[in-house]
């Protein structure tokens, strides 16, 4: 008798190469039917990532093609949507890449209960990150608070060698009915950004191999050092990738230590940032809250700003508060979907020292605008910034956007790239900002630059003040 089909589940995984559910289905023998679900947690992502997500699932899709296979696509309930393709299609097991946040957490316990309801195997497997959560403790047999005991503990580890994609995906005899991603809107709130950002993009899996090798043999031996030039393309870029899965942290991991093998000198640097990245998840899978809620409660009690509506608040998102390397990096992002980390800290402190604002407002805003969007790394680089997360920069280590200017972007480039206004000739990248931002922004490249909305002085006396009087 010939065997059932086996659903893969692809969720932020969209790769065929170390993708360890597609690989076991595989291995499981007979029909293997990739299935992409637009539930309820594809419907409320922001607008960047959501559109992101469609094309790297658009993309996924046509690399089915060209194996023979293809990419059903649903909406609903993953757990109706999972159990009615089971009775469609008769499969006999049904596999998933694990997801660690909250709400994925409780939906797929909920697909697993209810999958093996109907005596059919369900089973999630590793790779969207290297270190379990639960794998990794304190000689006390706590979670790990702190980053540099974190890195100590997993940096020996054996991480799995990457598993190769594979040769054939056995079709099944009659393909069940698949929506079309076109009818799925997922980028109907990118508007006129879109067509800005697009260009920035490194859609698939093709193109973040490449962008790895490419890293590897002409970055890395400089990327201690370079990944702080803010006007340097001296980083990975992988993080767009590592998002959705077209690459996986393995893949990074197993790169990274080969160069360091071939005594590139950034190597180790490197895998420690990818490792700052499985530290967001290990706090994220340890407490949930980090994503919602001051990681220490004490800061419940801070006089943030909360109200959206603030003119700052508004000055900040539309890179206009008169600070040029804070601005620079607001219309970077709006332009291109991401920041350099280094500006990211530095538009993240002044939103929650200089203008004293919820670190929150921020994290909502990154939420709709970053196309490498990733909910553990946003929130704790959020948290880490205002001084409320573990292991944070405390809350009196105020940024001074000028000397951070004057350090990391010496001749101004960085600033060049981005700012369009009082320049007699702006650059096309500062000018292509205007392009994208929404027609009710009412901002052109002839404005006058505005003055600094808070005096950088004043700013961080105002939130050194708010701290010492602070009551817990
Ligand atoms: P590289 O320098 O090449 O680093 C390699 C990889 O290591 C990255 O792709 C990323 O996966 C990981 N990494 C590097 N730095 C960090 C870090 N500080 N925290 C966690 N992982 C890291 N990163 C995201 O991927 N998504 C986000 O939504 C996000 N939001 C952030 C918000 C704030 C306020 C801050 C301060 C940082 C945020 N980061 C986020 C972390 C960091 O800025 C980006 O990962 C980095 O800029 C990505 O560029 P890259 O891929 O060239 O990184």
């Amino acid at each position: 008798m010939s065997k059932s089909p086996t659903l893969v589940w692809f969720r932020r995984d969209l790769r065929l190469g170390d993708n360890a559910a597609l690989t076991a289905a595989v291995e499981r023998g007979g029909p293997v039917i990739p299935v992409f679900i637009r539930d309820a947690l594809v419907d409320q992502l922001g607008a960047a990532p959501k559109w992101r997500l469609g094309l790297g699932v658009e993309h996924l899709a046509k690399t089915l093609e060209a194996k023979g296979s293809r990419l059903i696509l649903r909406s609903g309930p993953a757990r109706e949507v999972l159990e009615e393709l089971v009775r469609e299609t008769g499969a006999g097991a049904v596999y998933w890449s694990r997801a660690y946040d909250p709400d994925s957490v409780d939906r797929d316990r909920r697909v697993k209960e209810a999958i093996k309801d109907l005596d059919v195997d369900a089973a999630s497997h590793t790779g969207h990150i290297m270190f379990e959560p639960w794998t990794v403790e304190t000689k006390q047999g706590a979670f790990y608070k702190v980053y540099t005991p974190f890195w100590k503990s997993v940096k020996d580890r054996d991480v799995p060698a990457p598993l190769p994609a594979p040769h054939e995906l056995m079709a099944p005899s009659s393909w069940p009915e698949s929506e079309k991603i076109t009818d799925w809107g997922l980028a109907a709130a990118m508007r006129r950004g879109a067509d800005v950002v697009y260009p920035y993009l490194h859609v698939g899996e093709e193109k973040a191999m490449n962008r790895m090798s490419v890293f590897v043999r002409d970055k890395i031996d400089d990327y201690a050092q370079a990944r702080d030039r803010v006007a340097v393309d001296g980083t990975s870029g992988l993080s767009e990738n590592l998002a959705v899965g077209e690459i996986s942290p393995a893949q990074c991991w197993h790169a990274g230590r080969r160069a360091m093998e071939a005594g590139k000198a950034g190597a180790e640097t490197f895998l420690k940032e990818l490792v700052w990245r499985e530290f967001a998840y290990h706090l994220m899978w340890h407490t949930p809250r980090l994503l919602t809620d001051n990681w220490r409660e004490d800061w419940d009690a801070f006089p943030w700003n909360e109200d959206e509506r603030l003119s700052e608040v508004k000055a900040w998102k539309q890179g206009r508060t008169g600070i040029r390397f804070v601005d620079a990096g607001m219309r970077e992002m709006y332009v291109t979907g991401r920041m350099h980390n280094r500006v990211r800290m530095i538009v993240a402190s002044y939103l929650t020292k200089h203008l004293m604002c919820h670190w929150k407002i921020g994290q909502k805003w990154f939420d709709d605008c970053l196309i490498d969007w990733d909910p553990a790394s946003n929130a704790m680089g959020w948290q880490w910034s205002a001084g409320s997360g573990p292991d944070a920069t405390p809350y009196f280590r105020v940024f001074n956007p000028v000397t951070q200017r004057e350090k990391f972007d010496p001749d101004r480039s960085y600033i060049d790239r981005w700012i369009a206004e009082d320049r007699r000739n702006p650059s096309a990248t500062a000018l292509s900002y205007f392009d994208a931002i929404p027609e009710s922004w009412p901002l052109s490249p002839d404005d006058a630059y505005p003055d600094p909305i808070v005096d950088v002085k004043e700013g961080r006396q105002r939130a050194l003040e708010a701290y010492q009087n602070r009551d817990f």
